[in-house]
């Protein structure tokens, strides 16, 4: 499973990505192997698809809990909020 998110991370081919991606989480859920958290911050939870970096958008926001990274998905546009403890 493990190798299936490092070619899906690694590979430039979309297809493949996406793929590999579903393949990988598919997997996970049925063996209840949860994704490394590293790994899962880098797909976006509603089309399992690993964020590109050339269209992806990263922001910082700094609130009252905190500092907020928000990704924007460069496939679907879905907005992911990841709190980041002081
Ligand atoms: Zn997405």
């Amino acid at each position: 499973m493990l190798r299936l998110l490092e070619i899906a991370l690694s590979t430039t081919d979309e297809e493949l990505r996406r793929e590999a991606m579903r393949h990988a989480v598919e997997l996970s859920r049925s063996f209840r192997v949860r994704i490394p958290r590293r790994l899962s911050l880098l797909i976006c939870r509603k089309c399992m698809t690993p964020y590109r970096f050339d269209g992806s958008r990263v922001r910082v926001r700094r609130g009252r809990a905190g500092l907020t990274v928000l990704v924007t998905c460069g496939s679907c546009g879905a907005v992911r909020r990841i709190p980041l403890k002081p």
